[in-house]
């Protein structure tokens, strides 16, 4: 009995155990499906999130591309000083990104666009600075989804333009005097100094005139220094409007004028000189309420005959023009010697 009891007892335990170790197992089991439920998700999420740095590392680099083509623009187009060389580059650049048929720059819109028909089908484009417009790109052959990108690359050239524009107004500053729009002395000379070296090289003659406003400073007494100015402008536009293309104008200081004569001998010099005399002589210049007539003297010189230096030309030059002023002002005189 006793023995049965015992029996009983171990089978009870052993059962205990089996079961207590299937609880176990059971648990084990419902850990690990969640374990591996938990893994699969974040293996899922991780995927998700790699999947969306790819989707951003893309986006990046797309930025980074478009910067970097803007760039890229930038720096060629701004390499040059040209706006036609410009709108070249602007124009390469537009083929690298986006197919067209065709771009042009239309400066002065609509004065340039003479044959219209020849723009039919053509999309326009203003080139703004600030609110003024540039100029106009005329555009055809570009697909709807790369408007935006012509947009912003043609936003980048107005900026070029812009930049172009502006530079040339300070360089035009630099080099025209405001009164006369002459050239200014300091100008004056530096292309003085360019064309007595390539007539020193050609061996081609080159004639300097100096020229001075008779009494000027009567003329400021008498009528004022406004008056005074409006003469001075009056006789630099008769200056430039009787000299060749190629001449170059000036105004030394003052009252004082010069032009350069290139491939012009003392003969020549002397006719043109005495071409630019006459008609400041006949010419009835108004100052405000004034007619006024004016008259020049005009001393000359030439290379190579009176003078091997710049200097010593301009020198000469000044001297005959001292000549003309000693002999009764209101004529020319060209350099001969050194004298009285
Ligand atoms: P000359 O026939 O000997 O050349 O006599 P001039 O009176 O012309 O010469 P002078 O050198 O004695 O006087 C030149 C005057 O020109 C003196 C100056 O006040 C005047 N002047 C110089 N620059 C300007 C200017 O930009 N505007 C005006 N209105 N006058 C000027
Ligand atoms: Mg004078
Ligand atoms: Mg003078």
């Amino acid at each position: 009995m006793h023995f049965y009891i015992m029996f009983l007892m171990v089978i009870a335990f052993v059962l205990a155990v089996v079961y207590l170790a299937k609880i176990a197992v059971l648990q084990f089991e419902q850990q690990a499906d969640s374990d591996v439920l938990r893994v699969k998700e974040s293996y899922f999420r991780i995927i998700q999130q790699k999947d969306e740095l790819a989707a951003e590392k893309q986006r990046l680099q797309d930025e980074a591309d478009r910067i970097f083509t803007l760039f890229e623009l930038t720096r060629e187009i701004t390499k040059t000083f040209d706006e036609l060389e410009a709108f070249q580059s602007f124009k390469d650049y537009l083929a690298r990104q986006l197919s067209f048929e065709d771009c042009q720059l239309v400066e002065n819109f609509p004065e340039d666009m003479s044959d219209f028909s020849s723009f039919k089908g053509y999309k326009f484009f203003p080139l703004k600075s600030k609110r003024i417009v540039l100029g106009e790109l005329a555009y055809k052959g570009i697909a709807d989804q790369d408007e935006e990108i012509f947009a912003i690359l043609a936003h980048q050239f107005a900026l070029a333009l812009k930049r172009i524009r502006l530079y040339k107004e300070v360089e035009n500053m630099a080099i025209t005097d405001s009164l006369t729009k002459l050239h200014t002395r300091r100008h004056l000379m530096e292309r003085f100094n360019e064309e007595f070296a390539r007539a020193k090289l050609r061996k081609s003659p080159l004639s300097f005139l100096m020229l001075d406003v008779d009494n000027f400073k009567r003329i400021n007494d008498q009528y004022g220094h406004l008056s005074g100015d409006a003469v001075l402008r009056e006789v630099g536009r008769l200056i430039a409007g009787y000299t060749r293309e190629i001449d170059i104008t000036g105004r030394y200081g003052g009252e004082e004028f010069c032009v350069i004569l290139p491939d012009t001998d003392k003969q020549g010099a002397m006719l043109a000189a005495e071409r630019i005399r006459t008609a400041v002589h006949d010419e009835k210049i108004r100052a405000y309420d004034a007619a006024l007539h004016v008259s020049l003297s005009v001393g000359v010189a030439t290379f190579p005959d009176d003078a091997q230096q710049l200097d010593e030309l301009l020198d000469k030059a000044d001297w005959a023009l001292y000549r003309a002023k000693k002999q009764g002002r209101d004529r020319v005189v060209g350099f001969s010697v050194y004298g009285e």
